[in-house]
Order: structure tokens, then sequence, then C-alpha cells
């Protein structure tokens, strides 16, 4: 069998080998980072070397940075700050269910902010429902992804802070599949809170990072120990950590390869349109994440494509999601509009650091036998 393919970095990253190294260093350090002695001592440097390294990620102050278990953590610890008291909870429609789960806050104080047909949120319906609620004495919360995990769509996120601000709220930014991938500046972005995974850019998994700005602060949903200045309690993930670091500092030096990236992706878009013709990129006329393509072959099933490929040795995801036996559009596309026939053929190829130009002739390859035997007078 060919060497496999793996286009599927916005599910996960393959772990780089100089975080598997110093992950794999750091199970020697086995002192409890709270303690005092030596060995305690050598396991907290270590987790604050890691914080540095993370915060370089986004241009935030090294104290700002909280690790939890993960992005989906992050997230929830940013939506669980706010429950309390005159908060009204806004996300736009596209978010990680992570998201749409609205953390502490109640059905009834959450409100889904529509997206365009191309997958941003719409500012104009956003502001004025800020001036509703902000008439009616409530404080906005606003948690807008920086970019979507399906599309790649990037988000209006500094313009949106702007907003935001001006009506006395906060914003929190799930940039898990942003960093590493775009440049973020917690300042430039004006975000209050921004959640990071590690998994997505090379670390390891069951490790994140939420990340306050303009002196925010969260109340813990994790309670015990004064553990992450008190924001998160239990003894530290340290070799987790410390991966994570590693993982931070390589995607940041490797922004200046993005370039790279997205022409790679370019030529992959190229060539299915050329294969399939008819095919659709979805949210192709706005700025997008480097690495991503979520593409529809209108007649298709997307898990048709989706095991084609995976046993032509290319590994990618379907942009639909399969919930009580019946496969449905995702979310996401549904909240852009997508017509049924196109969303239940999309899938999602996301391109990453060890991408080379064979990955991508190996899916064009796999993409052109498959539309052949699928649609053979298409094809013929
Ligand atoms: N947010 C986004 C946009 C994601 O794509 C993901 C993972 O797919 C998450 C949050 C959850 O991150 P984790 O897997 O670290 O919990």
């Amino acid at each position: 069998m060919n060497q496999r393919s793996y286009l599927d970095y916005n599910a996960t990253a393959p772990l780089r080998a100089e975080v598997r190294e110093a992950f794999a260093a750091t199970l020697y350090l086995y002192g409890n980072p709270s303690s005092v002695h030596a060995e305690g001592r050598a396991a907290r440097a270590a987790i604050e070397a890691a914080r540095a390294k993370v915060a370089g990620l986004v241009c935030a102050r090294t104290e700002d940075v909280i690790f939890t278990s993960g992005g989906t953590e992050a997230n929830a610890l940013a939506l669980a700050a706010q429950a309390g008291g005159a908060w009204h909870c806004y996300m736009s429609a596209v978010e990680h269910p992570s998201v749409l789960s609205g953390g502490r806050f109640y059905p009834e104080t959450t409100t889904r902010i529509p997206v365009t047909p191309d997958g941003v949120v719409d500012l104009e319906i956003l502001a004025k429902e800020l001036e509703k609620h902000h008439l009616g004495g409530w404080r906005p919360f606003v948690s807008l992804m920086a970019a979507n995990n399906e599309t790649g769509a990037i988000q209006p996120v500094a313009e949106t802070s702007k907003i935001v601000h001006s009506a006395g709220g906060l914003l929190h930014t799930d940039a898990v599949q942003a960093a590493g991938r775009i440049k973020l500046d917690m300042a430039a972005l004006g975000a209050d809170m921004l959640s990071l995974s590690a998994h997505k850019l090379g670390g390891p998994k069951g490790v994140g990072a939420l990340v306050l700005g303009n002196g925010a602060s969260v109340e813990p949903l994790v309670k015990g120990g004064a553990q992450e200045r008190r924001k998160r309690a239990g003894t530290e993930n340290v070799a987790g950590i410390v991966g994570f670091g590693v993982a931070a500092e390589l995607a940041a030096a490797d922004l200046a390869k993005m370039g790279t990236i997205a022409a790679l992706r370019n030529e992959l878009e190229k060539g299915a349109l050329t294969i399939a013709p008819d095919a659709v990129v979805l949210a192709a006329r706005v700025k997008r994440l480097p690495n991503t393509t979520c593409i529809a072959v209108p007649g298709a099933k997307a898990e048709t494509l989706v095991i084609g490929l995976d046993l032509a040795g290319v590994a990618v995801s379907s942009g639909s999601a399969c919930s009580s036996g019946k496969v449905e559009a995702s979310h996401v596309l549904s909240a852009m509009g997508v017509a049924e026939e196109i969303a239940q053929g999309a899938i999602r190829v996301s391109l990453g650091f060890a991408t080379k130009r064979a990955d991508i002739e190996n899916f064009l390859k796999a993409f052109a036998e498959l539309i052949k035997r699928l649609r053979p007078r298409v094809a013929a």
C-alpha cells in the first residue's frame, strides 16, 4: 500500500517529533508542581516555561494563560464565568458544539446570531441584538470563533470586540482552529478571553488553555486547590503542558510557512474542481484559514467520499454529522443555508505542517478515481 496522506489536521494534527521528545522527557519530572522542594520546583519551572510559550503564540501576558484539559474545557470555563447576574450570551450559529451548548447560560439567556451564506457572522444583526438587550439592562457576553473548523471562514473578531465593548460587554473567541494558522494577537483582537487546544497544533491531546485579556477574570469550573491562580484546580498535567508549550512555539515559527500551505490547498481545490466541475468550495469568497477547504460534490454522499478516499490511503473528514442513524448536514452548513443535496456531499480537507505536494497528488488521484466510479458518465 502507498504511504498514507493525512489531510485531517482540523480534527487533530499528528504529534510533532519535538513534542513527543519533550513529553517523554517530562514524564521523569515526577514532582508535584505545588511542592516547594527541588522536585516540585523542577516541575513548576517546566510549566512556567510552557506558559510563556503558549502566551507567545497569541501575544498575551504569560500570567494570563490558564491551562485546561483542552479546547472544550476552555470554552466551558469562558462560558461559565459570566453566567450569574444580568448577562446575556450571544454566539454565532457556526460555533463549535462546546460553545453552542451555552456553558452555564440558560437557554433563555442565549441568542444565536445568524451567519451569511459564506459562513461569516452577521454583524449588523449582532449590533441590533446588542442594542435591544442593552435597553433591557443586560450585559452582553459574546462568543465568536476566530475561524470555523469546517469551512475555515475567518470571523471578524476585532470588529466584533469593538461593538461588544461599546455595549459594555465581554468578548470570548474560540481560537482552537485559528491558532498556528493565522497570526493571533490578544490586543489586536480585543479579546477578553481566547480558547486554545494543543492537539490541533501537533501537541498532545487533553490539554488546552483559556487566555485572558483586558484584565478579565473567570470563576473556576473546577474548584479545589489554588492551581492556575485559583482559576482551575487540580494537579497540573505537567507533560501535556510541556508538550503544548513546544507545539505552540513551533506553530508560531511555522506561521511563516502558511503561504506554502495555502498554495497547496489552492492546488487541491483547483484540481478537485477540474475533476468534478459542478463541485462547490464553501466559503470560497471570504477570508479563510490557509489550510482548510470544504468541498461539496452535489449528489454524492460525504460518507462515500470519505470512505473511498480512506481506502485509497487519504484521510479527510465529512462535513455532515451522523445522529440517530440519519446522516444530516452539519449545523455549520445548515446555518449557511447550503442546500441539503450539496451539504450532504461536503468533505473537509485540512492540511498542516507535514503536508507535501505528494499528499495533494494522492488526494487528486484518489478523488478522480472515486468520481469516475460514482459518476461514470460525467467523468468519461
Ligand atoms: N473549538 C473548535 C473550533 C474545535 O474545532 C474543537 C475541536 O474540534 C474544539 C473547540 C474542542 O477542542 P478539544 O478537542 O481540545 O476539546
